[in-house]
């Protein structure tokens, strides 16, 4: 959360001279910067409430959403930023990122059995996943990844220039049919930064991450579980700190989210023992939007989960209709078949299947990042068929299934 300059500092003198706080440890609160271009003044505060109320209200009558709703995929273009080697990061780092987020908003995290037993019933599926882009705005196959070498060496992050190519940094694709993720060095301690829905630019609507808290490899602790970008895309979503919009506030404020209890901490690099009770209620310090340490945090709330769905469908909607993750394939195919992977990104075997009315009969590859046909085999449309992946390096692959000039193409994402 930033306030905008100098107000930190101020802020960090006032509550020095009144509670004796150290002027430093506010400045550290700051893991995230999420609401760059937010104002807390009254208007907003009013705007806040009105959105608050539509969602509610959008909530509301659509139960069966929240119950019943098929997983939404929603396209990602990641923009490295780069100015070192290093900060240019490597496809296979990316992907553990987008695994992170598979997790994540699917409650397959390991951290899941950890929640303590009175939080268990409040953990939510959001049934959101992601995936790096196939089709670019143009509509030309991508690897959902862009590379943009910049000059600024302090560090772009969290700065308005990293969303313009003509500034040092690297242009967003159509923000309302991206989620665009800019992975960029920050200067000083921050992690990361979100656009919230319908506040700030077009241009420069979507999240930023350091590149050093990026996914699983090369990351930093205690930031190297991937949370940064987790914690990012839940106020991309929609969604407060737990402990609201305003780090003053404490527990007059809050989320405006019923199930998540309010607290007076942010928990920065910290990974505290549970119970600890902040306002009334004991903290959900392991909710992703708190800023407790990476390996201490895992879950969204129930809640949480109607907010973010609610603000896809009223605020981010050209997500939903988005065909970023859709298939290379001439389009004619493409409406009488389909080719559907099972459990994407794939560890150990690729399972998939050719849906077609038509044709029984297919030819299946897959292909590596260079073009190189790297297994092959003839199968049945309708079926489940495999191929073994297990002794194949991590990274991006190509599964192509053809037939009589009919073309399918889906990415293949290997972890090892
Ligand atoms: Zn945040």
């Amino acid at each position: 959360m930033k306030f905008k300059t100098p107000v930190p500092v101020l802020l960090s003198f006032f509550l020095a001279a009144f509670f004796g706080i150290n002027a430093t440890a506010i400045a550290q609160q700051e893991r995230c910067r999420a609401g760059e271009h937010r104002l807390f003044d009254e208007a907003w505060y009013q705007q806040r409430e009105v959105r608050e109320r539509l969602l509610s209200e959008w909530i509301q009558n659509h139960p069966e959403e929240l119950t019943q709703r098929t997983v939404v995929t929603i396209p990602v273009v990641v923009h490295v930023v780069w100015n070192k080697n290093e900060e240019n990061i490597s496809n296979e780092q990316i992907l553990t990122q987008m695994d992170v987020l598979n997790r994540d908003f699917r409650k397959q995290n390991v951290e899941i059995p950890g929640i303590p037993a009175v939080f268990q019933s409040k953990i939510a599926d959001v049934e959101l996943e992601f995936c790096l882009a196939n089709l670019d705005p143009s509509g030309n196959a991508t690897t959902g990844i862009t590379r943009t070498y910049t000059n600024n060496s302090v560090g772009i992050g969290g700065t308005s220039n990293v969303h313009y190519t003509n500034m040092g940094g690297k242009n967003a694709w159509n923000p309302e049919k991206y989620l665009n993720i800019w992975v960029v060095k920050f200067a000083g301690g921050v992690g990361g930064t979100s656009s919230f829905p319908g506040e700030g630019p077009l241009a420069e609507d979507g999240v930023q991450v350091d590149y050093r808290q990026f996914g699983t490899m090369n990351v930093d602790e205690p930031y190297h579980l991937g949370r940064t970008c987790t914690h990012e895309l839940g106020h991309y979503f929609g969604l407060e700190h737990v402990w609201g919009p305003s780090f003053n506030s404490c527990c007059n404020d809050d989320d405006g989210i019923a199930d998540t209890p309010n607290s007076c901490e942010t928990y920065l690099e910290e990974c505290p023992s549970h119970p600890v009770i902040s306002c009334t209620q004991p903290d959900m310090f392991m909710n992703y939007l708190f800023y407790t340490d990476d390996e201490c945090m895992g879950m969204f709330t129930n809640g949480q989960k109607a907010r973010m769905l609610a603000t896809l469908s009223m605020m981010r909607t050209g997500l939903l209709t988005s065909n970023g993750c859709g298939l290379v394939a001439d389009t004619e195919a493409a409406a009488a078949s389909g080719l559907v992977i099972f459990k994407n990104p794939v560890r150990e075997t690729l399972d998939f299947e050719v849906k077609s009315a038509g044709s029984m009969q297919w030819e299946a590859s897959l292909i590596d990042f260079t073009g190189r046909k790297i297994a092959s085999k003839k199968i049945s449309a309708n079926q489940l068929q495999s191929f073994a992946v297990g002794e194949a390096p991590a990274g991006m692959y190509f599964l192509l299934v053809e037939n009589e000039g009919k073309r399918l193409v889906e990415k293949v994402f290997l972890l090892r």
